[in-house]
């Protein structure tokens, strides 16, 4: 009944919802652990209670009759070893280990409610559980590295492929001190070319600290936003200066300002036009905002050089202070703003990225911080893997992107990759992740 074959079971009693089983070490020549000897005997008894795999949906306890021993040659006393039992837990050992991999999956509720434990035991195994995992846990160093917020709870810095589109690490936390340390512990960590990030000082000074090769570059999303933001206060200020009947049009319409020019229908533009005319300010603002975005249409880092001081120099009083933000950001992060030119940096990273952050507050009522990143880094579905050997792509029915390039640069007709290679671990997939989110399949319940 049991499978544990060290243990004989003596007698099982059942109830409605437990199982009580009575077993006993099956004996065998026990050596005192002080000095080895053989010669020993029993010095008594005493029944310990170690909860184990529930069974037939039933609670199962198992009583282990332990004996104590004394040991002739020196005297001492001690216990025989319980094989299979975690003694410090009075659970068996593959229990802990259920109770660990469920936790990943289910509620920490959910799961003592069918052990018959209490929370806070599922808390404490969980813990030890994923600083298990913590310790196999090896991703590889990415040479484009980015340096992102999510908001769980709090902000948090995710660290992320950008090629390959998966998260290496979530770090609790946005502080230098935390980046550094984390950063310090990647192996390889020269590999890393590029370090992509939004303007927080201490992103840069942690990887101008760690990782000296690497070319810091903003992210252009976080650059072009505030474009839109500065935008959007002026909207707002003119909204609240309006009739009633006027400022609706504002809120409705709020979507065309946002639109580049070009990607404008013949009755956005004509709506456009009308609020132009009778608000010249917001006007004004849309074109500051249009030629903003024009910066990075440029072909050269010089270029979009020259393309922003004009634009700086067109600001004009009104505008000032909405669009100061821009001017101080610029000050403070042009090289890295103007290395965008030169290594641009995928737009499909930063769009699945923002789905991510799109749906991250979905998830993450009733579970804290630690129990969600855990589901997210050690989760088995969303984790990604390639073949080791860099020269052959592996290719996945599911990645026809990664597909496609493979058979461009190869032009193999089967996918060939050696079994025997190692996988390396690529960290999360951010698109299966969001996937799974938005089709209610993570976190599992
Ligand atoms: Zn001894």
């Amino acid at each position: 009944m049991l499978s544990l074959p060290q243990y004989r079971v003596l007698k099982v009693d059942e109830n409605e919802h437990d199982y009580h089983i009575f077993t006993e070490i099956e004996a065998e020549r026990v050596a005192c652990p002080h000095c080895r000897s053989l010669k020993v005997h029993r010095w008594g008894t005493r029944e310990l209670l170690f909860k184990d795999l529930p069974m037939h949906g039933k609670h199962v306890g198992m009583y282990v009759r332990a004996r104590r021993m004394r040991c002739e040659e020196c005297g001492r006393t001690f216990q025989e070893n319980l094989p299979a039992l975690a003694e410090k837990r009075l659970m068996t050992h593959r229990l802990v280990r259920w109770i660990g991999q469920q936790s990943l999956k289910r509620p920490f509720t959910s799961v003592a409610e069918e052990v018959g434990v209490d929370e806070g035991t599922i808390r404490n195994i969980f813990r030890d559980y994923v600083n298990e995992l913590e310790a196999q846990f090896e991703v590889e160093t990415p040479k484009w590295l980015g340096i992102d917020e999510i908001h769980i709870v709090r902000p948090r810095c995710v660290v992320a492929n950008i090629e390959s589109k998966t998260i290496v690490n979530i770090l609790p936390d946005r502080n230098k001190k935390t980046v550094v340390s984390y950063l310090s512990t990647l192996p390889q960590r020269k590999r890393v070319r590029y370090v992509t990030m939004d303007m927080w000082a201490p992103y840069r000074d942690a990887s101008r600290a760690v990782l000296p090769q690497a070319t810091a570059i903003v992210d252009k999303f976080h650059v072009l936003r505030m474009a839109n933001t500065a935008m959007e206060q002026i909207r707002k200020g003119l909204r609240s200066s309006l009739p009633i009947r006027q400022r609706r049009g504002l809120m409705h319409d709020r979507f065309i300002l946002l639109k580049r020019e070009h990607e404008l229908t013949a009755q956005e533009r004509f709506l456009l036009d009308n609020w132009r005319s009778l608000h010249p300010a917001l006007g004004e603002a849309y074109r500051l905002k249009e030629d903003f975005f024009a910066i990075y249409d440029a072909p050269s880092k010089i270029e979009a050089q020259r393309r922003y001081h004009a634009w700086e120099g067109s600001i004009g009083q009104t505008m000032r202070s909405a669009f100061s933000p821009i001017v101080t950001a610029w000050g403070n992060w042009h090289n890295e703003i103007l290395s965008y030119f030169d290594h641009p940096i995928t737009n499909a990273y930063t769009e699945s990225l923002n789905n991510l952050i799109r749906v991250m507050n979905r998830i993450g009522r009733g579970y804290s911080f630690e129990a969600l990143r855990a589901k997210i880094l050690f989760t088995e579905g969303p984790s990604k893997h390639e073949s080791a050997r860099p020269k052959f792509e592996r290719v996945s029915r599911r990645e026809p992107f990664i597909a496609m390039r493979a058979m461009s640069a190869l032009s193999y007709d089967v996918p060939i990759w050696d079994d025997d290679e190692p996988e390396r671990n690529l960290g999360v997939d951010i698109p299966r992740l969001v996937e799974m989110i938005e089709s209610g399949r993570f976190p599992a319940e």
